[in-house]
């Protein structure tokens, strides 16, 4: 870092669009730390405002990358990622600056294990790290509906049926697995000029609730045959496309949403493997996430996935997860 950059992380610069793992651990972890206060009090532009009495006046315990509030009767003790997603945090701020850089990174999922091994910490402080972060991703989009032209589609996804190795059997063995109840289904809503959003249900047919819910009543919904959807013509203009017939016709297409469902699949399959139901919604944000904003250098998404995480507070599914 060159002396007129010093102080301000390189990260909050407009100019650093891009990022790398180089310049992660070479600006080392004062600069990370800088980063962190930067996002943690962007309105006080990154200087520490205590989350306790929002008082101004702080001491700096330098030593400990702390701050104690001057306030009498307060002088709370607090780190830029106090009360948020990250408290507790052992790991230092560059570690943890590059895991998020490497989680963004990995248009196609990084597994715990990957993670874990790439900043060397364990496997289960890598897997609840990447699951803090998820659910820092899904506040970004948290009660918003989607309007203009929505594509909507469910699929299967996780609960990996294994492939037969007999002919025969595979009918039975494909339907066992089928029946232990870990298979859900992602539904997607996707408008064609904005937000992504999905859910988790055990059938599509149970995603037309959760389309009427997140879909604005003006919009103009796109839906393959399957008859579950009919339901969604008394509520919106509603086009269907008939996938025996075409992939596209008459202006009525669902590939926007259909792809998003692969790839989404591709990831949990081939790169987080075994996903418990209860987590899949998780993978599915993500991938929504990185869908929407695909076009963003990996610089302004690590800005933006730190941003979300140091603005949401503590994870009441996340915090102490391995303790229970
Ligand atoms: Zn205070």
């Amino acid at each position: 870092m060159t002396q007129a950059t010093k102080g301000t992380h390189f990260l909050l610069l407009a100019k650093a669009r891009t990022m790398s793992l180089r310049e992660v651990f070479a600006a080392g972890e004062e600069a990370a730390f800088s980063t962190f206060c930067g996002m943690r009090w962007p309105e006080n532009d990154g200087k520490p405002v205590c989350p306790r009495c929002g008082g101004l006046e702080v001491f700096h315990i330098t030593t400990r990358r702390k701050f104690k509030c001057k306030n009498a009767g307060c002088y709370h003790q607090f780190s830029p990622t106090s009360g948020t997603i990250f408290a507790s945090r052992k790991m230092a701020y560059v570690d943890l600056l590059a895991a998020i850089l490497i989680i963004v990174n990995g248009a196609k999922g990084v597994s715990a294990l990957q993670l874990a091994r790439d900043i060397d910490c364990q496997h289960k402080t890598a897997f609840v790290l990447a699951h803090k972060l998820r659910e820092a991703m899904a506040a970004e989009i948290a009660g918003q509906t989607v309007t203009g032209t929505v594509e909507v589609d469910g699929a299967y996804v996780g609960g990996y049926v294994k492939p037969a190795n007999h002919k025969e059997n595979r009918r039975d063995r494909r339907l066992a697995e089928n029946q232990t109840g870990k298979r859900r289904v992602v539904v997607i809503a996707r408008a064609r000029n904005g937000r992504t959003i999905t859910t988790v249900t055990k059938s599509e047919a149970d995603g037309v609730a959760f389309v009427k819910a997140v879909v604005a009543a003006d919009a103009v919904v796109h839906a393959d045959e399957a008859s579950h959807w009919d339901a969604l013509h008394a509520k919106f203009k509603t086009m269907r496309i008939n996938h025996r017939e075409a992939y596209s016709k008459n202006g009525a297409c669902t590939n926007m949403a259909e792809s998003f469902l692969a790839r989404l699949r591709k990831m949990v399959e081939g790169q987080h493997h075994h996903v418990s139901p209860q987590h899949l919604h998780q993978y599915a944000t993500h991938a929504a996430w990185a869908e929407d904003h695909r076009r963003e250098d990996n610089g302004q998404l690590c800005h933006r996935a730190l941003g979300l995480a140091l603005a949401h507070p503590v994870s009441r599914n996340w915090k102490g997860y391995w303790q229970r």
